[in-house]
């Protein structure tokens, strides 16, 4: 067995302070304008983990002081039931961010209707307008889970300025942001995906390497350079429990910093939507 030498990034405690930095500035901006930011989410069908993940974003929303409005749509609804609703949130005063919950039932085009929602309330930052502005190095909304990523990356001291980062995952969701954010950051970044020729050799020069694949144990302690920062965005079911993308135990033995599953990214992505709602709040307030 290895022995772990990398320090374990605590990502609850980096989430709680994250929770209750918009906790006060919330109080700050309702105290300052009298103005309560508001999430609205939305739901269609009965997905089981969906309505666990909306109830999870609704209960940290009163936690912080962020007003929560929740509209629930049967699993059969039309798509210009579900347009119409999304263009009354966009019109709605008190809403200030939107979220359409996913995955959506079948007879629903998901980025369709998510391109309907204001980009100036998109607190997923999914729309083409946050994705494009992310793309271009322009202030917008990011997506929670990349945007947790960045503040792990802070907490755990690792210099992003000239480092070599390799993302395992081209989604629009974790992936593409993500690697994006860390350009951004000046990063030298390599994003990886289920055609990638060498993914061991390509993984082995990152001095960051973030997994966001969904495939448990894809990233072992062969693919990771003595010292890197390691981040698991995988988050996958199995027999033996919830588990990453990282082979924690090998990786852990040769990593300087790794974030363990649960309690690495998980718990970042509430924490970044309720920060995207304080910012949707202050942005619609001028
Ligand atoms: P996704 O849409 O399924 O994308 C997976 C990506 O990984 C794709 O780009 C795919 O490549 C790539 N990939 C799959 N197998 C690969 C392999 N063997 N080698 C290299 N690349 C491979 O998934 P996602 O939505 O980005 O989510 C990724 C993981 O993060 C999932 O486990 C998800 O549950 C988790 N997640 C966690 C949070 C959180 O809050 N902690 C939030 C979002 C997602 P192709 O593009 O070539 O198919």
């Amino acid at each position: 067995m290895s022995a772990i030498r990398a320090s374990v990034i605590d990502g609850k405690a980096v989430a709680g302070g994250v929770r209750e930095r918009v906790r006060s500035e919330v109080a700050e901006l309702v105290s300052a304008t009298g103005m309560q930011p508001g999430l609205a989410t939305v739901l269609v069908g009965d997905d089981p983990a969906s309505h666990i993940y909306v109830r999870r974003k609704r209960e940290a929303c009163a936690e912080a002081g962020i007003a929560s409005f929740h509209r629930e749509l049967d699993g059969a609804t039309a798509q210009d039931e579900l347009a119409q609703l999304l263009v009354r949130l966009n019109g709605d005063p008190k809403v200030h961010g939107v979220l359409l919950q996913l995955p959506v039932p079948e007879q629903i085009d998901a980025d369709a209707m998510t391109a309907l929602i204001d980009p100036a309330k998109d607190v997923d930052g999914l729309t083409p307008v946050n994705a494009g502005r992310l793309m271009k190095g322009q202030p917008g909304l990011v997506p929670c889970t990349p945007a947790g990523v960045i503040e792990l990356l802070r907490a755990a001291g690792t210099e992003l300025r000239g480092a070599e980062a390799v993302v395992v995952g081209r989604s629009d969701l974790v992936g593409r942001p993500l690697a994006a954010l860390l350009v951004g950051e000046d990063a030298t970044v390599t994003t990886c995906h289920s055609r990638t020729r060498d993914l061991a050799a390509v993984c082995r020069r990152a001095d960051v390497l973030v997994a966001a694949a969904g495939r448990p144990g894809l990233i072992d302690g062969d693919m990771v350079r003595e010292g890197a920062t390691v981040i698991d965005v995988g988050t996958n079911r199995t027999d033996a429990g919830l588990v990453g993308d990282v082979d924690f135990e090998s990786v852990a033995a040769r990593a300087r910093a790794i974030t363990p599953v649960p309690g690495g990214v998980g718990p970042m992505t509430i924490a970044m939507l309720l920060r995207n709602t304080l910012l949707a709040a202050r942005g619609l307030a001028g």
